[in-house]
């Protein structure tokens, strides 16, 4: 078999992933196509509205639950082929897990608790397996509780036994769903610094969080919408907004192709749009005095522009166009919408501004503009 997970850094590789469900009163389509890679050692937040997929998501990684169509590769095991029976030898060695509710087993001493994912998938010695859990529950700060039950211990304690115990393994890949939601936000720092920790060691996490402010701190952010996952670039983008803010530009705004070296917005013109850049990279132009343009920098996905005539004059400052060598994909948000969402985000308009400033100062001044490459007279 082609290791295609390998080739590349990615740990993880989803390709078109479905989960249908059957309910009395018919089918629902709970995930509805996602394409995702996750690479090796990135720290991944899953967020999203209740019910928009998050756990469903996840469990499918795990094998909690199995797709209905679409592939999955964790480090290039292609867990959407494999039997219960091999998942699970799989899953043993190669994932930790953490759910919301801590799930250790109540009759078993949090030492036991640890102990058992390596009894289970007869790892170690029977020595190791205790040195080991009493190493994992040190970086934890769990040693001073080992030998009591999980009923004597508080719940922020459960979980980072939990955790514990979802490395007893050594996996090099740990799902954690919700794992914060049921701790009070002192608790839910320290396990999210717990594994900032784990990340820094090399381990690859993809956590589903509520918590915006949590999900921030992680690499990257996977947003669910109804099953979908909302294109990665225009989260960054929009990064400021909260997630009911995003999904509102999602559900009113499509994607817009534009092939290379169109001319989207031009320098001068009223301009009522305000574009996110989603595939592509656009270069700003400005036409100089004596005749030409000068391409004075580069955008690229994640990037915006067209927000200093909606903030300003209304006039154009520069023409924007896709560069030649691809096409491009971008978002346009007319005036109205672009005016909703600064006046319900401050740390939008905050954000607008200060790259308003930015990018304002070298139109001031044509000689200290950063020239990348003049664009003689007549050329395109
Ligand atoms: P989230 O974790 O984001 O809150 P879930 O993945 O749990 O969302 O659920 C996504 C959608 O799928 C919801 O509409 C939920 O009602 C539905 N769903 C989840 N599990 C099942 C199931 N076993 N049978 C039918 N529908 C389900
Ligand atoms: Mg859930």
């Amino acid at each position: 078999m082609i290791d295609t997970a390998q080739k590349n850094k990615n740990i993880i590789e989803i390709r078109d992933l479905v989960k249908v469900y059957k309910t009395p009163a018919g089918e629902f389509t709970a995930i509805k196509g996602l394409d995702v890679d996750v690479q090796r050692g990135e720290f991944v937040a899953v967020i999203g509205k209740s019910g928009s997929g998050k756990s469903t998501f996840i469990n499918m990684l795990t094998g909690i639950d199995r797709p209905s169509t679409g592939s999955i590769y964790i480090d290039g095991a292609p867990i959407h082929d494999y039997t219960e029976a091999q998942m699970a030898v799989w899953r043993g060695k190669n994932l930790g897990i953490v759910f919301q509710f801590f799930q250790l087993l109540p009759t078993l001493t949090v030492l036991e608790n640890v102990i058992l994912p390596m009894e289970l998938n007869n790892l170690y010695s029977k020595a190791e397996r205790r040195e080991r859990a009493m190493n994992l529950l040190e970086k934890v700060e769990m040693t001073q509780q080992a030998n009591k039950l999980p009923a004597a211990i508080s719940g922020g304690q459960q979980q980072r036994v939990a955790i514990a115990r979802a490395l007893a393994n050594d996996p090099p890949l740990i799902v954690a769903d919700e794992p914060t939601g049921n701790l009070d936000s002192k608790t839910a720092e320290k396990i999210f610094l717990l594994f900032e920790d784990l990340v820094a060691s090399g381990k690859t996490i993809l956590m589903v969080t509520h918590d915006s402010d949590l999900a921030r701190r992680a690499n990257r952010t996977i947003l669910i919408s109804d099953g979908e996952v909302v294109n990665e670039y225009l989260v960054r983008a929009l990064s400021s907004l909260n997630q009911d803010q995003l999904i509102e530009v999602v559900k009113h705004v499509k994607p817009h192709a534009y092939p290379r070296d169109t001319n989207i917005i031009h320098e001068g013109e009223v301009g009522d749009k305000f574009y996110i850049i989603l595939e592509g990279k656009v270069d700003i132009v400005l036409a100089q005095r004596g005749g030409g343009s000068v391409v004075v920098n580069q955008l690229h996905p994640g990037n915006y522009f067209g927000e200093m005539a909606l903030l300003g004059s209304g006039i154009r400052t520069a023409t924007v166009r896709v560069t030649s060598d691809a096409d491009a994909k971008l978002i346009a948000l007319d005036n109205k919408a672009f005016n909703n969402l600064i006046n319900e985000s401050r740390l939008l308009r905050e954000e607008l501004t200060k790259i308003t400033a930015e990018r304002a100062i070298p139109q001031r001044d044509h000689a200290t503009m950063r020239i990348k490459r003049v664009v003689p007279q007549g050329e395109k």
